[in-house]
């Protein structure tokens, strides 16, 4: 259900200006209100880079971001201030989010007194949102050292939640942690969205995680978006022949864990990328046109899109 008004688009123009290392080069992905969209790709594809334009906090080198249908970039200085808040970002290493000098309580307070949104006492605001990210507040005397991996990701998702946000973007967030734990997470991420109404970009390299959190997926291949469809249509479906072998079947050494396969090749350096469609040196079906033209996003399935020159043939 397309609601402009409700949309988090992010559309990116080319980005080529060395000596400014970019990995994005063209994106046009919409993130619907209430959704939880999973970008995945190889490290290095610059899935963090657009993880952090979504957030606000990397402006794009050209291009548009729009938060809710406006272009941030003809926001005034309040107006940004106010989408700089509603859009979080949740690291993938807690301890390194964390200063470790403050108290749970101080660091949780920290952005929403700068912000002067605690309008009551410090502590209730603050046991509030360690409430909601299922953190104990008897225990928010204490650092960050003294607590677990799973407890510390839990402060850091009540300093997000704190500045009551809309639209948090994960990256890596639950990398890090044991199996069981990351499980406890994602129920919490996904607990939270039915809470509070919250709409995700889930930025992450493990295939179990996104299949389990994600509505829809995009596939990201040096900079570029290379396919997109709700979860269960591109696992049963994968259209373009990055995705097909990124999601081919690889042996599941743990159960409920699986890994994306490993693409043969190695992956070319993103301030450099192949001419044509970047995926070509890889890519065990490309011809002449692909070392040539960029292809054309198109729409192959409702709601499913895919950028790759073997689409125009099927559809010839
Ligand atoms: Fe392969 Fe050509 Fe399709 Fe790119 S456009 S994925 S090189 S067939
Ligand atoms: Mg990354």
């Amino acid at each position: 259900k397309p609601d402009l008004a409700g949309r988090i688009s992010i559309a990116l123009g080319a980005a080529k200006s060395p000596p400014v290392v970019h990995a994005i080069d063209i994106v046009d992905l919409t993130i619907r209100q209430g959704e939880v969209m999973g970008l995945v790709g190889e490290s290095g594809c610059g899935k963090s880079t657009l993880g952090r334009i979504a957030a606000g906090i990397l402006p794009p080198s050209s291009g548009s971001v729009l938060w809710q249908g406006q272009d941030r970039a003809e926001m005034s200085t309040g107006q940004r201030f106010a989408a700089d808040l509603k859009a979080q970002m949740i690291f993938q290493n807690p301890m390194a989010a964390l200063n470790p000098r403050m108290n749970v309580e101080a660091l949780v307070a920290e952005a929403p007194r700068i912000h002067g949104m605690i309008k009551g006492s410090r502590a209730d605001y603050v046991d509030n949102y360690l409430r909601q990210a299922g953190f104990d507040p008897s225990m928010k005397g204490r650092l960050p050292h003294q607590f677990s991996g799973g407890q510390r990701a839990r402060v850091n998702i009540a300093r997000a939640l704190a500045v009551q946000p809309e639209f948090l973007v994960c990256d890596e967030s639950v990398a890090a942690l044991d199996v069981s734990i990351q499980a406890q997470i994602l129920n919490l991420f996904m607990d939270l969205r039915e809470q509070l109404s919250l709409t995700y970009l889930f930025v992450s390299h493990d295939l179990g995680v996104v299949e389990h959190i994600s509505d829809r997926v995009a596939i990201m291949y040096l900079g570029r978006i290379v396919e997109e469809a709700p979860v269960a249509e591109v696992f049963a479906r994968p259209n373009h022949p990055y995705t097909q072998q990124l999601l081919a079947e690889v042996p599941r050494i743990q159960k409920g864990k699986r890994r994306f396969s490993a693409v043969k090749g190695e992956l070319p350096s993103p301030l450099d990328p192949p001419k044509g469609c970047h995926f070509h040196p890889r890519c065990p079906f490309a011809h002449d046109r692909c070392r040539i033209e960029v292809p054309a996003r198109q729409e192959i399935a409702p709601g499913h899109v895919s950028a790759c020159h073997l689409n125009d043939a099927a559809a010839a």
